[in-house]
């Protein structure tokens, strides 16, 4: 049985919040059967089947279907995001056109997919046009959440008046790499030349530090050991940071091509109609929302 309890769920906080909206799947328009009374539906017998079987089904899906069908439902959503998902996750990014950068090993399957393929907040589902996007420290929050969980230097200091001054350099999302490459700031102009933190990143790093600095034989050489760690993970950030942001511009440029192809199609087929039925375009508003709609024509409607 597909069962929540026995997976368990991930440790990152993200996860364990549910959909606070339902999304419509792609082929919710399919016309499904009627089932006899009495009778299990598909999403009963979908549910009911072993792990292993559940895992088989979802191997078809690409990333983004299977994301649509995290969120139709909560059931759905905790199995989804439990760590024995990953691998379904894991696949179906390969199969997701373009293909997916690979998902980062820091990153479980379902937080990768509400950063790169979610159009709201990874934490609590909001669909808002002000998200924040963070490359580097692979966040996409909405102001609420973006005001919960990254934090200025000011603000890291209040926290940890002792933190080490040259930490900062490598856990900012200003952050310069070794190559010299940088993600720059977030897609908000309001938050501009302000170096930002994620508190937990700052939390893991001072705690580490703090208990490296209790190392009896050799402190310095613990310290050193922690800032070519902290280098790497910088290194590391920008690049699999850039290859993200790269891959979401080409996805986003291949949907508005595909948007802007189905439009044209629904508006030559319903001027041909009007021109076959007599009427021409003076007939018309020349930006009709129901003629320049992205949605394709029903065979009905054509
Ligand atoms: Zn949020």
């Amino acid at each position: 049985m597909v069962s929540t309890r026995s997976q368990g769920a991930q440790s990152n906080k993200s996860d364990m919040q549910p959909p606070t909206k339902r999304v419509r799947m792609a082929n919710s328009d399919v016309e499904v059967a009627k089932q006899p009374a009495g009778e299990p539906g598909l999403r009963e017998r979908l549910l009911s089947l072993p792990v292993e079987l559940f895992g088989e089904v979802c191997s078809y899906l690409d990333a983004i279907d299977l994301r649509h069908l995290s969120f139709t439902d909560e059931t759905f959503w905790s199995v989804l995001v439990s760590a024995k998902s990953d691998p379904i996750w894991r696949q179906a990014f390969k199969q997701t056109v373009p293909s997916m950068p690979e998902c980062p090993e820091t990153m479980s399957g379902s937080s990768y997919a509400r950063f790169m393929l979610a159009e709201c907040c990874m934490i609590c589902q909001v669909k808002t046009w002000r998200l924040s996007v963070d490359y580097f420290h692979r966040v996409r929050y909405c102001d609420a959440c973006y005001q919960s969980n990254i934090i200025s230097k000011n603000a890291v200091l209040k926290l940890y008046p002792d933190f080490p001054p040259k930490f900062f350099k490598y856990l900012s999302s200003d952050a310069v790499g070794s190559s010299g490459a940088s993600l720059g700031s977030v897609h908000s102009a309001k938050r501009k030349n302000q170096p930002k933190y994620l508190k937990a990143t700052v939390a893991g790093v001072y705690e580490l530090w703090e208990s490296l600095s209790k190392t009896p034989s050799s402190p310095e050489l613990a310290n050193a050991r922690l800032i070519e760690r902290l280098e790497n993970y910088a290194n590391n950030r920008i690049k699999s940071g850039l290859t993200m942001r790269h891959w979401q511009l080409v996805a986003s440029n291949r949907k508005s091509a595909q948007l802007a192809k189905i439009r044209n199609q629904r508006r030559a087929m319903i001027f041909a109609k009007l021109s076959e039925l007599g009427y021409n375009h003076r007939d018309f508003p020349g930006w009709h929302s129901e003629v320049y709609s992205p949605v394709a024509l029903t065979e009905e409607g054509s």
